[in-house]
């Protein structure tokens, strides 16, 4: 039994392709079969719980970052989409570290533990699965020390190197419910290879809406802001045109930003945190995901509405999204508000830097268009 489990960790943790995952998405009867259960079915689970407090500002990563270059890798809007598998959110930060470097509590809380997996939904949220502690440890990547606050907040760091833990952690872990100090040691960084070396820091609101945790840590400098590569109106017959930056144009069913995101000396490029259209007239959408991982309506935002996964321009190139391991495009969906007249496309990263587009928008057919 031991072996075959063992086999299939290796099998599914590597893929068909040999590319390892950020995170484990499995289908359910795998993961049945590998001894998961749904992280709800556990006592400890915090989720569905009134939001009662605010996180304070300016949190302490639990890692140290290997230089400037290497710090953020991934933020936690960043779609992914790993060999062929339905696009999630990222949901949490990519923290490079050295590998078997520290990791330290960002906050006060409860230690706890376990092995994880994903099954996935088309709207690009996750159910996660999990193998509490149990006192018996494997080789596997996708192991997880979590800090839940008093008022509970749920800190997870992913890819904890489980053979490699501290004996204070071990016993607290066998203890159960034991509280560690912010700042405290509790494990190390999995060496992960392929220079991506890193801790998925996850924060979780205590009604289970994924925080950014850029917006509530120290972060590394960014005074860059978004880059806007081309802006593509989607006419109601599905026809594309490219749009120009103080241009006009006539009546459009949505729009579509092809934008990058990245900080000071970063390496790495991921999904800008904030995207919106507004008129001069009020009229306005955006996908505000700075602080948390919401839709103007504060449900769940469909990853489908947010992002589009691939399609044409209009000179016949084919673009896609990909934020895979801190590389890649994105191609954000806004609908076009209800109005007509001048209006301006903003773009911004969780620091405040802001890129801007202008056009002019006619909503009648009869109205010049250029
Ligand atoms: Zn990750």
């Amino acid at each position: 039994m031991v072996g075959r489990i063992s086999i299939l960790f290796f099998v599914v943790t590597l893929g068909l392709s040999g590319v390892r995952a950020d995170e484990r998405v499995l289908p359910l009867a795998t993961l049945q079969k590998m001894g998961y259960r749904p992280f709800n079915s556990f006592p400890h689970y915090r989720g569905q719980r009134q939001v009662r407090s605010e996180l304070p500002t300016g949190l302490k990563w639990p890692v140290q970052f290997v230089d400037a270059a290497r710090n953020i890798a991934q933020n936690y809007v960043n779609f992914q989409q790993y060999g062929g598998g339905l696009p999630y959110y990222h949901k949490g930060c990519d923290l490079r570290s050295p590998p078997n470097s520290i990791v330290k509590a960002p906050v006060t809380g409860v230690l706890e533990g376990g092995y994880y997996s994903y099954t996935d939904n088309p709207d690009g949220s996750e159910i996660k699965h999990w193998i509490p502690w149990n006192g018996k440890t494997h080789s596997d990547p996708y192991f997880e020390l979590a800090v839940v606050t008093p008022d509970g907040y749920r800190f997870e760091m992913h890819h904890v190197d489980s053979m490699n833990l501290p004996k204070e952690t071990i016993q607290a872990l066998n203890k159960g419910n034991v509280v560690v100090q912010e700042g405290t040691a509790i494990g190390t960084v999995i060496p992960w290879g392929r220079d991506y070396d890193h801790i998925h820091y996850n924060i979780f609101r205590q009604d289970g809406v994924i925080v950014n945790p850029e917006a509530y840590t120290v972060s590394p400098a960014d005074h860059i802001a978004p880059k806007i590569q081309a802006v593509y109106g989607v006419r109601a017959d599905g026809s594309v045109i490219e749009m120009t930056n103080g241009g006009t144009v006539g009546p459009l069913q949505q729009i579509i930003v092809a934008t990058t995101e990245t900080r000071d000396n970063s390496i790495y490029v991921q999904t800008p945190p904030y995207i919106g259209i507004q008129f001069q007239t009020r009229e306005m959408f955006a996908w505000d995901f700075r602080k948390v991982l919401m839709g103007p309506d504060a449900k769940w935002p469909d990853i489908r509405q947010v992002f589009v996964a691939r399609f044409k321009t209009p000179n016949g190139k084919v673009l896609t999204t990909s934020g895979q391991y801190g590389k890649g495009l994105f191609l954000m969906r806004l609908p076009v508000p209800a109005a007509s007249g001048p209006f301006v496309i903003a773009v911004s990263d969780t620091a405040g830097n802001t890129t801007k587009f202008s056009g002019i928008f006619h909503r009648s057919q009869k109205e010049p268009v250029f």
